[in-house]
């Protein structure tokens, strides 16, 4: 057979993280995107771009859907861009999330083309890859951190073994960096004690950690089974609020204390 053979990618291997030939805006999987939310980077008028693909399996997650990078892309990249363009007079920042968005090997990419059209770059991550958070934090303006446990029951709830250390690593690059973060815990009481939550944000304080935000389990898009949470106590709200110089709750309900971050 000739080598010389021109390459046909068939349409589905097209978007396969390691093919050398499709274009990133091909590879690229794109789950949804929001064209306005003021909630995903608190104090900024934000577009929001979801990708497929994540490596750990937490019972909560609220996007389950997202965790296989299996589905055909629901937006192309070009169409997001064009929407992009027309909104800077409106948004001031693109936020990358997912899933956990670092899966996907075009995101640097996706990073530099809105850094170009002139705003400001979010990601919401776990810190499942260290490695490609720390070539993407100096294209980064903001990082919502999402930090699942303590060491001793991260993998309990990732489902994925050595999760804390892979955290770990990442949270530590991140506040290296000075790139400007929240770091958020999701807290279902039948999965996490409230003991484990502290113990978690005193490694979080000791590492320099200033905004910290507790978020309240919330169902919607939960397909597995889970005990019911009970809510969150003040004593643990109070707790929390002397470690950290910002703090917050997000209630599942909205309401109150809903993306209120209290200062001291
Ligand atoms: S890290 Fe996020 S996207 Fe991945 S399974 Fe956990 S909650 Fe879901």
């Amino acid at each position: 057979m000739s080598t010389d053979a021109p390459r046909t990618i068939p349409v589905q291997r097209a978007f396969d993280d390691d093919h050398p030939v499709a274009p990133w805006q091909e590879r690229i999987r794109i789950s949804a995107f929001v064209p306005f939310s003021t909630v995903d980077w608190p104090g900024s008028a934000a577009a929001v771009v979801f990708l497929q693909g994540c490596p750990w399996r937490c019972g909560y997650c609220q996007n389950p859907q997202l965790q296989a990078r299996i589905d055909p892309p629901s937006t192309s990249w070009q169409a997001i861009e064009g929407t992009l363009r027309q909104r800077t007079n409106w948004l001031d920042s693109v936020v990358f999330s997912g899933g956990e968005p670092t899966t996907d090997r075009a995101l640097p990419d996706a990073v530099r083309a809105v850094m170009d059209m002139g705003y400001r770059t979010g990601l919401h991550t776990g810190g499942a890859y260290p490695e490609r958070l720390a070539g993407l934090l100096p294209l980064l303006d903001w990082v919502g951190f999402d930090i699942k446990a303590d060491a001793a029951h991260y993998d309990s709830i990732t489902g994925a073994p050595g999760s804390a250390l892979r955290a770990m690593r990442s949270a530590r690059l991140l506040l290296a960096s000075g790139v400007a973060c929240e770091f958020r815990m999701t807290y279902h009481s039948a999965l996490l004690s409230e003991l484990a939550v502290l113990r978690a944000a005193d490694l979080l304080a000791t590492l320099g950690v200033r905004r910290f935000v507790l978020q309240e389990f919330r169902p919607e898009g939960v397909t597995n089974a889970l005990a019911p949470h009970t809510g969150i106590s003040e004593r643990l709200l109070r707790e929390l609020d002397t470690r950290f110089p910002l703090f917050g709750v997000r209630r599942a309900d909205g309401n109150p204390g809903c993306g209120q971050i209290s200062g001291r």
